[in-house]
């Protein structure tokens, strides 16, 4: 145990004055993780219930990929991809074998991998379909979220996200969420690809219409544009399939997944999609000197082996109904929606609730970590390792949260 010479209102202090405050944390300082639990300066423990937006689907510290990350640290770690290292091409057979997809491509953050994927769906445009260059249009959705940077936020429908950021990226078009066939009517000649969240996490757990999905992937077909998926959030494991895809049989053409690809240890993401696809980037074309490095490769095998070798997906369904249950049993008048899918679950609070911030600042209170996600919704996203007794530890308390507040 490590012992703190200052407090958590000392660190919050100092991070107050010398951090830019782009983020509004509650006021926990966590000094350590292990499994499903955090640890705060003071000692107190949570349950953490965000699992890091879904980047520690494995939980904290897992010991195995804590294992890769030194083996490999004391090995090589950095290579950059004007040579080749050895954890690489096992990395790219790995993941081909476990998703379905011929080729990756190996970036760092998640928005680095949406960027890689809307440039391939514009090459894709130029090259495949015959898009005169430069004219290549992509069909985004309301409410969505992949990340932000100056052009994915040119999409955005979030003000708060771009109001004091333009000048724009061109070539995005915005329809409604879950209307098949808004996109449908959106589409034009040069329309390469569209793109979706499978459920909107961000946007408050947002789940389309039964069906959306898969009328999605067929406009996509018949009109010979790229369907794209960002599985950032949703991906390995979170919603009890592999993929949030996979629950009406849809495979993408694109998939772009990061977070839980390195089980929160080090920034690894991918662009998955076939030869016919991926194999259209030539050299120089697209970089990154971290991406693919065998560091972050050796890190998501062992992550990768983790969600299969600990029957991940399947805990994440088990818990998730289960959690899911117990959450729409609570007969709270603050309630108006208990919503999602195995592991990645919203609670909507009523507008006249007071907002979901006093509830996520009651929940620490009680020892779990929950945030808001808009004004009303409360994420509940823990590890997929999570077990029965640790929810029967849980719901009590979020139930008395849900009545007290
Ligand atoms: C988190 C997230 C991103 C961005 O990932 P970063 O690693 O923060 O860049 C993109 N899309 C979705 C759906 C996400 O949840």
């Amino acid at each position: 145990m490590q012992t703190n010479t200052l407090s958590t209102a000392d660190y919050i202090a100092i991070e107050d004055q010398y951090g830019a405050h782009n983020y509004h944390p509650l006021d926990v300082v966590i000094q350590r993780g292990e499994g499903v639990w955090v640890y705060d300066v003071e000692g107190n423990r949570y349950l953490d219930c965000l699992s890091a937006y879904s980047a520690l689907n494995q939980g904290h510290v897992h010991p195995k990929i804590l294992e890769a990350l030194v083996t490999q640290a004391r090995q090589l770690t950095l290579t950059s991809r004007a040579f080749r290292n050895e954890q690489l091409p096992l990395l790219y057979k790995e993941l081909s074998e476990l998703t379905g997809y011929e080729m990756s491509l190996p970036m760092n953050s998640g928005v680095e991998a949406v960027e890689t994927a809307l440039k391939l769906a514009r090459k894709w445009a130029y090259q495949v379909k015959g898009v005169p260059r430069h004219k290549a249009e992509i069909i985004t959705v309301e409410g969505n979220f992949h990340g932000r940077t100056i052009s994915v936020i040119s999409f955005s429908t979030e003000p708060l996200y771009k109001d004091d950021f333009g000048p724009f990226t061109p070539g995005f078009i915005t329809v409604p969420y879950g209307d098949a066939q808004a996109i449908r009517q959106a589409i034009t000649p040069n329309t390469a690809a569209v793109m979706i969240e499978p459920i909107q996490g961000e946007a408050g757990v947002i789940m389309p219409p039964e069906g959306y999905l898969r009328q999605v992937r067929e406009i996509c077909s018949e009109n010979n544009v790229l369907m794209i998926a960002d599985e950032i959030q949703t991906g390995l494991g979170r919603t009890g399939k592999l993929f949030a895809c996979q629950h009406e049989d849809v495979r993408p053409d694109i998939t772009v997944i990061g977070k839980a690809l390195s089980g929160g240890f080090y920034p690894v993401s991918a662009v998955l999609a076939d030869r016919d696809v991926l194999g259209l980037f030539r050299p120089g074309e697209h970089g990154s000197t971290f991406g693919g490095s065998p560091l972050g490769a050796a890190v998501a095998r062992a992550a990768l082996r983790v969600i299969v070798e600990e029957n991940l997906i399947e805990n994440a369904v088990k818990m998730g109904e289960y959690l899911m249950d117990q959450l729409a049993e609570i007969p709270s008048p603050h309630i108006k929606e208990v919503r999602g899918k195995g592991l990645l679950i919203g609670v909507e609070l009523k507008p006249e609730a007071g907002g979901a911030r006093r509830f996520c600042e009651a929940l620490q209170k009680k020892g779990i970590l929950a945030k808001e996600t808009h004004e009303n919704v409360i994420r509940f996203a823990p590890p997929l390792i999570i077990d029965r007794e640790t929810l029967d530890w849980a719901v009590p308390r979020i139930r008395e949260v849900l009545l007290e507040a």
